[in-house]
């Protein structure tokens, strides 16, 4: 299938079809793109009309509104892998449909190091530039040389280079203006080694058994990685509702010198550049009397997932409002306790905190 679907009267596609939480009404269309020039031709197509477009890939980082999204949701499902472009074996060139924890299997498989440490990470290629997705200290940032994109306001394909892509924490220029770029696909440099890039993340290096800033065998890391993971509900499991969620609901807070000075001390913290300090949002959010399993009632639909503080999960039958209001809930304590204001990890479609 290639092409834009109507969603009848008699069979809306409802968004909860679409994301990991189960959550989200019905949309105007969906368009499936399995080609480059299919998902330009539906996104420049939609645009030409000014009707609304929601480009959707794995639908592990969305919250949808119950009302749904008036428009055309146009899925990501293109496909293919190159190495070598441009004569340099390091480059390897994703197409943005491809499934990400797929690929990083693949990559660990054939030896290419670099995303070992991002094992099991829901959704497809392209949308990890969009959050410059991280875990285990690791972030793609620190392997992505390039993103092709359409650009929605000039009507062209362009390159950015990474510096272009300004990533950060959690952010980038494609999250700074969400309806300016369709990523196409994504190039990352990863040299050929059986060694993992250096092990940043304490828990995963006692884990390995070697030194911080180590590095260890490649496969050791991403079986490792995932092992923490699934203890954490962390890897997709249709049969475990502590993922069915949209992974980390809330970003860890990074605070100015001032903020830090007033936060409690016995709170996480760590250097963030420029005197500023991350500190940890699951340590506040559980400090503040929210603890892994917490419902606002004892019949809630949507909990904090058993085995990680910072996952909000649909135990089945849930509504986007429960959940906000679930949020709601955690940031308002939060708030009132430390002084710090979480801010939403997801894309909040139709919708808002
Ligand atoms: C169990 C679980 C664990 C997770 N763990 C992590 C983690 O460890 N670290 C982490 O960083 N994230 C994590 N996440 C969040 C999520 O998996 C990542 O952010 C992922 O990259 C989202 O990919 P997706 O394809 O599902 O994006 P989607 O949810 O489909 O889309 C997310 C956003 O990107 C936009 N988008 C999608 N594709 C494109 C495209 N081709 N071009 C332009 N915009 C696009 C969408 O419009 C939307 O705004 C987790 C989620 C879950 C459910």
């Amino acid at each position: 299938m290639n092409g834009v679907e109507s969603a009848s009267a008699d069979a809306p596609v409802r968004l909860r079809e679409l994301t990991t939480l189960r959550l989200g009404g019905p949309c105007g269309e969906v368009a499936v793109a399995e080609s480059e020039d299919a998902l330009i031709a539906a996104v420049a197509g939609a645009d030409a009309c000014a009707t609304p477009v929601l480009v959707l890939s794995g639908g592990s980082n969305v919250v949808v509104a119950d009302a749904g999204f008036d428009g055309r949701v146009v899925l990501v499902r293109t496909r293919g892998i190159s190495t070598g472009v441009c004569n340099d074996s390091e480059l390897v060139e994703v197409a943005a449909g491809e499934p990400w924890p797929d690929f990083v299997a693949q990559m660990v498989a054939s030896g290419r190091s670099g995303v070992e440490a991002l094992a099991g990470i829901p959704g497809c290629v392209g949308s990890t530039p969009i959050q410059n997705v991280g875990a285990y200290g690791q972030e793609v940032a620190d392997t992505i040389v390039g993103v092709r994109v359409w650009d929605r306001a000039a009507g062209a394909v362009v390159e950015l280079d990474s510096a272009s892509c300004r990533f950060s924490y959690r952010s980038s220029t494609f999250k700074v203006n969400p309806d300016r770029y369709v990523v196409l696909s994504v190039r990352f440099r990863l040299p050929l080694q059986s060694a993992s890039a250096a092990i940043r993340y304490p828990e995963l290096a006692i884990r390995l058994g070697v030194g911080l800033d180590q590095p260890a065998d490649l496969a050791d890391v991403s079986r490792t990685v995932l092992e923490l993971r699934r203890g954490k509900g962390m890897v997709l499991d249709a049969e475990d509702h502590d993922t069915w969620s949209a992974g980390s609901f809330f970003t860890n807070p990074i605070l100015t010198p001032d903020e830090a000075a007033s936060l409690a001390p016995a709170a996480p913290r760590f250097e963030a550049g420029g005197g500023r300090v991350k500190t940890s949002a699951a340590w506040l959010i559980d400090q503040a009397g929210f603890s892994k399993g917490y419902g606002l009632r004892p019949d809630a639909t949507v909990t904090i997932s058993t085995k990680h503080t910072l996952a909000l999960t649909n135990r089945g039958g849930a509504s986007t409002e429960e959940l906000l209001e679930l949020a709601r809930a955690v940031r308002t304590g939060v708030r009132a306790k430390f002084g710090v204001t979480l801010m939403p990890e997801p894309v909040l479609v139709g919708c808002a905190l």
